[in-house]
């Protein structure tokens, strides 16, 4: 399963790739409402007439159930390719802009126009959505796409290669599987946008790849989301979302809980409710059918070391042959501990008392800011103050993880979190550029204002 990256290893990349793909754009294949809608509607059926086969992608690749692969996978995708299908025509519309009177009589109107080919880069954590919809956007906007899909999650891979043919336009929308000898080949060639999902070490590379084409990117990246348990929450409340953030996909989600700081006050009361949460969801989650594996054996192991960095109240467990590590609360971890400081995603859970919510945010100014952080409390103007005084991608007051669910919201990081956010009408915007036009009529010819010379007269309507 750990596919060991190689340049050798990896299957010859065509270095014209970006180039044909961009024929299909430049000769304007991809510019009419009546392209875009057909390959969105492809993404929608690609999905809903194969959803056995991507639950059993997704099943081989991270133990992922039916259910959470509708939830976290499918769902999203869907919903943002009908969303975009039914929107696209109106997305693609000219929209107005007043002229100053310097300029007058003029019209000025933006218009959103394909930025050329895509180069979507996904990681394998959730290796259906992450892939597509970007490319929702990328297919909206016109663009021509090459994905390149992660090789931690081949199967999903190699079904993405395997249907995309069959349900999106091959002159211009391909998919390239391989590791990350693959990934540089692609790198190598021109693209005119990259949007690229996975850490940080990666990301730099591709930024530096980009850099060399003058190449947009969007950078979505990850980091060690915090939560804070006020004294004054609702602590069964919180300790249910918490629980249910954190194991969705064992804990390999980018916007799940990291850690949580807990108000010394309410830290025993939260522990308790956190077991008796996890009792509920996941009363065996060994034999569980709705909690995930780990990707790999080496992902497995690099978790299983953070379980070090404190004592186990709960779980604590691991079979690397099943690749399940089991749901687990740590207690005594440092607030310097990399449990905290990084990012571990998997199941492990760290709480650590604070003594109060002025030394939560205190340390979180600190620390690079993450791509989402969540707090609890009852009392409002401790989630304000919160709200005000960090900054990260996104922010939970009472509630974890599901921001990703809305569509209006801007999903991406801040600072070492990354930049670039998208959905919905976003995603679009993100794959376009956005052309501004003048028109001007060559009578009367009123220009003459600002051209010299500039008399007294001129610098009084100026
Ligand atoms: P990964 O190892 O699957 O890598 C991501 C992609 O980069 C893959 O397609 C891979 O082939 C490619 N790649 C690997 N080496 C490369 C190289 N040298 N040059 C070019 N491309 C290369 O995924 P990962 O990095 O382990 O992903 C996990 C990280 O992604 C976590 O940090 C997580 O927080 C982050 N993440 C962020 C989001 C988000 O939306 N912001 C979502 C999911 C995951």
């Amino acid at each position: 399963m750990t596919t060991k990256a190689t340049a050798e290893s990896a299957p010859p990349v065509s270095p014209t790739l970006a180039a044909e793909l961009r024929e299909a754009v430049t000769s304007g294949r991809t510019r009419s409402v009546a392209w875009r809608r057909a390959q969105l509607d492809g993404i929608v059926r690609m999905l809903t007439q194969n959803l056995t086969l991507w639950e059993r992608a997704l099943a081989a690749d991270l133990g992922k159930s039916a259910d959470e692969t509708h939830v976290s996978e499918v769902a999203l995708v869907l919903d943002e390719a009908r969303h975009a299908r039914a929107r696209v025509a109106g997305w693609m519309r000219a929209r107005p802009v007043a002229a100053p009177l310097a300029v007058q009589p003029a019209w000025a109107h933006v218009r959103s126009e394909p930025l050329g080919v895509a180069l979507v880069i996904a990681p394998w954590n959730y290796p259906l959505q992450l892939q597509l919809a970007p490319v929702v956007g990328a297919l909206a906007a016109g663009d021509a796409v090459v994905m390149k899909p992660s090789e931690l999650a081949p199967a999903t891979a190699a079904l993405l290669a395997d249907l995309v043919p069959a349900y999106l336009d091959a002159r211009a929308v391909r998919v390239v599987t391989g590791d990350a000898g693959v990934a540089s080949a692609l790198l190598e060639q021109r693209w005119d946008h990259i949007f690229y999902t996975g850490g940080e070490r990666v990301a730099r590379i591709v930024g530096a790849a980009a850099a060399q084409h003058l190449t947009p990117t969007v950078l979505e990246l990850g980091g060690a989301c915090p939560v804070w348990v006020d004294r004054s929450a609702d602590l069964p409340v919180a300790a249910r979302r918490i629980v249910w953030a954190k194991l969705m996909n064992a804990g390999q989600t980018c916007i799940a809980p990291n850690h949580v700081f807990v108000d010394a006050a309410v830290r025993d009361a939260l522990v308790t409710e956190l077991r008796a949460a996890l009792a509920e969801q996941h009363p065996d989650p060994r034999t569980s059918p709705s909690y995930s594996r780990m990707v790999s054996q080496a992902h497995l192991d690099r978790v299983v070391e953070r379980i070090g960095d404190g004592t186990a109240i709960v779980g604590g467990d691991v079979d690397r042959d099943a690749r399940y590590v089991a749901p687990t609360f740590l207690a005594d971890v440092a607030v310097d501990a990399p449990a905290v400081t990084e990012e571990t995603f998997g199941p492990i859970l760290p709480i650590v008392p604070l003594t109060d919510v002025d030394a939560f945010v205190a340390l979180q100014r600190d620390r690079p800011k993450p791509l989402a952080l969540y707090a609890f409390a009852g009392d409002r103007s401790v989630l304000d103050r919160i709200e005000r005084e960090t900054s990260s991608g996104a922010f939970g007051r009472n509630v974890a993880l599901a921001h990703i669910m809305v569509r209006g919201l801007p999903f991406g990081g801040v600072g070492a979190s990354g930049h670039g956010a998208y959905h919905g009408r976003r995603s679009f915007d993100l794959f376009s550029h956005a052309k501004a036009v003048l028109a001007k009529p060559t009578r009367p010819d009123t220009l003459a204002l600002v051209i010299p010379p500039i008399t007294e007269r001129k610098r009084a309507v100026i």
